[in-house]
């Protein structure tokens, strides 16, 4: 099946839902179940953190797309990154970790579990060689995200999953930048993939939640394990949302990546601009490999704007179309200030992350050139 058809169809049951074009919401908490032979309910589901038929549709879309053999979802991307991490670890357990991977990612390997004594290696993630020098007799999993966070870093999937095999050590990646349509890393042998709902899949700002995807091996123990235990299962409610969202993901996706390929450039071409952040430019690092493993970029463009700090907050107060918040994936032109405050590895002082919306292209680009214009003409 195309991608577009599974976005649209897959998982659709008329008979089942009484022809509803929709997949209805079935804000259940439980299922009862048969008793005898003549009793018309199935056993198929039970109690709804274990599993809910709205819950159901968005899993087996997700496992579809990302060419794996089952999905499950999760309350938020965190709940699903950190059940997938803990599925993976045993009781001597060291981790290698990208820098530049999301920050509560990196807080739950680097600060939380380090007090169950699971050790964490923080890499760039450039090099084989640095990754392989980093393996230890304990080491469980190799995490990764690619592109990777504010600076869009990316790591050679094929070349670390073999690597990854030859020590018999899982390998995770958080492939929220990519969503499924960009990027499939099980077809280079990663083993499980991540992503956040809250992001492109949900689409409209407006939902919250998680997904894994992998082998039925991996992934069917957790049903009953972490996501049961840990309990942060989807709700039905969401589950319906990402459905709305992901049947127009396509459309979104194309015209958030024309538009930031445009921005990206006008950007790289302006005279008050020091750096942008592309992997759809071929000034990124990355961009060579990102041709061999991915089909296209997103929305999220970063810039470090000449001048002073005073100068680069003049440009982030000055924009009127691109407000300034966290998060990104939505409808809307966001600003995030990555480094105010504190220094995060891989990521240059003074980064700002652009999240292109779907607005008119032209709004936006005016209005990047008013803000870079008036700082800058401030003078210390
Ligand atoms: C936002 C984000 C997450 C976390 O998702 P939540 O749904 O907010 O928990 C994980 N990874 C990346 C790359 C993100 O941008």
């Amino acid at each position: 099946m195309k991608k577009e058809d599974i976005l649209a169809h897959l998982g659709d049951d008329y008979g089942k839902f009484m022809g509803a074009v929709i997949p209805p919401i079935f804000q259940s908490t439980l299922f009862v179940q048969p008793t005898d032979s003549n009793d018309v309910t199935t056993d198929e589901y039970i109690y709804s953190r274990i599993s809910n038929p709205t819950v159901a549709v968005v899993e087996e879309k997700m496992a579809a797309l990302e060419h794996g053999e089952q999905a499950l979802c999760f309350a938020t991307g965190m709940a699903a990154i950190s059940a997938g991490i803990m599925s993976c670890l045993g009781e001597k357990a060291h981790v290698i970790c990208i820098e530049t991977a999301y920050g509560p990612t990196r807080a739950f390997l680097g600060d939380y579990l380090k007090k169950f004594g699971v050790m964490t290696t923080f890499l760039t993630g450039n090099s084989l060689e640095e990754l392989e020098a980093a393996i230890l007799p304990d080491t469980c999993l190799i995490y990764l995200e690619s592109p990777s966070s504010y600076v869009y870093r990316l790591q050679d999937l094929r070349e670390i999953a073999t690597i990854a095999q030859k020590h018999q050590i899982y390998t995770m990646i958080d492939n929220t930048y990519a969503t499924p349509l960009q990027q499939n890393p099980i077809d280079f042998g990663i083993d499980l993939v991540a992503h956040t709902a809250s992001k492109y899949l949900g689409g409209h700002s407006d939902v919250m939640g998680g997904v894994l995807v992998g082998s039925k091996e991996l992934l069917t123990p957790m049903i009953e394990g972490e996501r049961a235990l840990f309990g942060a299962s989807m709700d039905p409610h969401q589950a319906w949302l990402v459905l709305r969202g992901m049947r127009t993901l396509q459309l979104r996706i194309e015209k958030h990546q024309e538009n930031a390929l445009k921005v990206a450039q006008f950007l790289e071409n302006h005279a008050i601009v020091e750096q942008v952040f592309y992997p759809g430019l071929a000034s990124h690092p990355d961009h060579e490999l990102a041709k061999k493993q991915m089909s296209g970029f997103n929305g999220l463009v970063s810039l470090i704007v000449k001048g002073s700090q005073q100068q680069q907050m003049v440009f982030l107060n000055a924009l009127q179309n691109f407000q300034y918040g966290v998060s990104w994936g939505g409808f809307e032109s966001l600003i995030a200030n990555a480094t105010v405050g504190k220094e995060l590895p891989g990521v240059p002082q003074g980064l700002f992350r652009l999240h292109v919306g779907l607005e008119n292209l032209e709004t936006l680009l005016s209005d990047l050139d008013q803000a870079l214009k008036k700082a800058a003409i401030v003078t210390d």
